[in-house]
């Protein structure tokens, strides 16, 4: 079975007009400057083209306006904050459903412990509306001020708190759905028992916009921490750094937040680009890991228990040498340091970027391996590997060499996103670890992906989306 395609038609200019009509002078964009910022993506890979963009102000009218594309054939691409990674979100002909306009918060309960939000809500706002209920949201990333949750949603996003909280599609509980016929799906349930058959939520979360427009979710909140503890460390290598992972995870237990690796190039990229970064320790060290701990439980002695634990690595020299943040400043420079990595490469010029996974015990070889091919391939290429190493999550981003051409390096992109792949997938990783495929890793879906697997993805998206208007071109991959 192949991906069902477009039947080229122009435009259905009744449909359109009768859109126009329905969503209103505040739903509708067709001037070419405000298309613009739906028409690129972050990373200026992908440069798309649309009819319109519209912006509907409820599910009724998203609903109404998916029936207008079914019965027109007009492609519709669904779009958030637009930061996604991988050009999902980039038209290619068709209209633009952005769900800026579906913000609203429906309901919170405490007693539940959920919240139920519109899907164009941003992610910062949801957390944001947890904290006044003295709760936590805890899915976090660094587009947090401007993606979107359905977004997140959609894109199964995973950011810095996965090795406590799990991915997006863990903090679920329930969504509504436009289906690609335009019937709305009311699965906005608050259960965490529901042994009713298939999961059908889970088909939605991560499906990128290809199989229905998510327009609200029940998703699970947790108590707020009361305590935390935040630690740069260096490590003398990558088999350190999960040697310490193992000991943070046996000591701490489920207070472990986050624990991100830096190596070496990534942190003197930000001591040399990023204002008010300095070098953390008074050597340089080859690699670096930044651990965050949380508890519920105010008064709960994490940093002591860092202390602890710090102390007995250095000992059997698994940590070089180690600072605890004393306060919130500390340690908002920890975080800045990390977060700041991909800003501080771009003054280094052309970077291409990679998001892979390993079974985390794999991520020493895996470094190792990749970046013993990437040197090999072009002497003098920059790694910048840094990420989430307690969910196995290496960004494994290459700068270009000095001297090199900018454009030139970028256009090697797919060979080298392939040498790279390729070692994950050898190490029974995976090629996309938490951005999605998009259209950027279709090719690697059919080099990659288990062949049952993109012929389920088919069917299913046969079945939910027959004439294929929902986001057609992205994920799913003709036979
Ligand atoms: C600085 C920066 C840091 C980032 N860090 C991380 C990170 O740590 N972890 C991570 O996972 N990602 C990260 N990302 C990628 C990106 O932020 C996430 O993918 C985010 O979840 C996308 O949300 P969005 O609202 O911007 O979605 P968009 O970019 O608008 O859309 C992404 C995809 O989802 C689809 N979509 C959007 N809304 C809906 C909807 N309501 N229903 C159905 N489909 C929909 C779109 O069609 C598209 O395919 C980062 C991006 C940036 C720019």
């Amino acid at each position: 079975m192949s991906t069902p395609v477009i039947a080229a038609a122009a435009p259905a200019a009744p449909a359109l007009e009768a859109i126009r009509e329905l969503v209103g002078p505040k739903g509708w964009i067709d001037d070419p400057v405000d298309l613009e910022p739906h028409l690129v993506e972050e990373r200026g890979r992908f440069r798309g083209r649309c009819l319109a963009v519209v912006r509907p102000a409820d599910t009724a009218e998203v609903a109404a306006v998916v029936r207008h594309c079914a019965a027109a054939l007009i492609p519709l691409v669904p779009q958030g904050g637009n930061t996604g990674l991988v050009g999902g979100g980039v038209p290619d002909g068709g209209i633009v459903l952005s769900t800026a306009r579906l913000n609203r918060i429906r309901a919170l309960d405490p007693a539940d412990r959920t919240i139920t939000v519109e899907a164009g809500m941003i992610l910062a706002d949801v957390q944001a509306a947890a904290e006044q209920a003295g709760l936590l949201f805890p899915l976090s990333l660094a587009a947090e001020g401007s993606c979107r949750i359905g977004g997140n949603l959609a894109t199964n996003a995973g950011g810095v708190t996965v090795v406590r909280y799990g991915n997006a599609r863990d903090l679920v509980l329930g969504l509504e759905v436009v289906l690609p016929d335009g019937r709305i799906w009311n699965g906005l349930r608050a259960l965490r028992k529901d042994n009713t058959g298939y999961d059908l939520k889970q088909l939605f979360l991560g499906s990128e916009g290809t199989l229905g427009i998510i327009t609200a979710a029940v998703l699970k909140l947790f108590p707020r921490p009361r305590a935390t503890a935040t630690a740069l460390v260096a490590v003398p290598s990558p088999a350190a750094a999960i040697a310490l992972l193992a000991r943070v995870q046996d000591r701490c237990g489920d207070v472990l937040t986050a624990f991100e690796l830096m190596g070496r190039l990534a942190v003197l990229f930000c001591c040399r680009h990023l204002a008010g970064i300095v070098d953390p320790f008074e050597a340089p060290h080859p690699w670096y890991v930044l651990i965050h701990l949380t508890s519920p439980r105010a008064g709960d002695p994490l940093t002591e228990t860092l202390e602890v634990v710090l102390g007995e690595a250095l000992e059997s020299d698994i940590v070089t040498d180690a600072v605890i943040a004393q306060n919130q400043g500390q340690a908002a420079a920890m975080w800045r340091l990390r977060e700041g990595i991909p800003e501080a490469q771009k003054p280094e010029g052309g970077s291409i970027k990679n998001d892979v996974s390993v079974p985390v015990s794999r991520v020493p070889e895996f470094l190792a391996l990749a970046t013993g091919a990437v040197e090999a391939a072009m002497p003098g290429i920059r790694v910048v590997a840094f990420g989430h190493v307690g969910d196995g999550n290496i960004h494994f981003n290459l700068s270009q060499p000095e001297a090199a051409d900018r454009d030139a390096f970028l256009a090697e992109w797919d060979r080298f996103d392939r040498l790279v792949a390729d070692v994950a997938t050898g190490l029974g990783g995976s090629f996309s670890a938490e951005h999605g495929i998009g259209r950027l890793k279709r090719a690697d879906m059919r080099r990659y992906k288990d062949p049952v697997a993109l012929d389920m993805m088919r069917a299913i998206k046969h079945t939910l989306d027959p004439v294929g208007i929902m986001n057609p071109g992205k994920v799913v991959v003709d036979a």
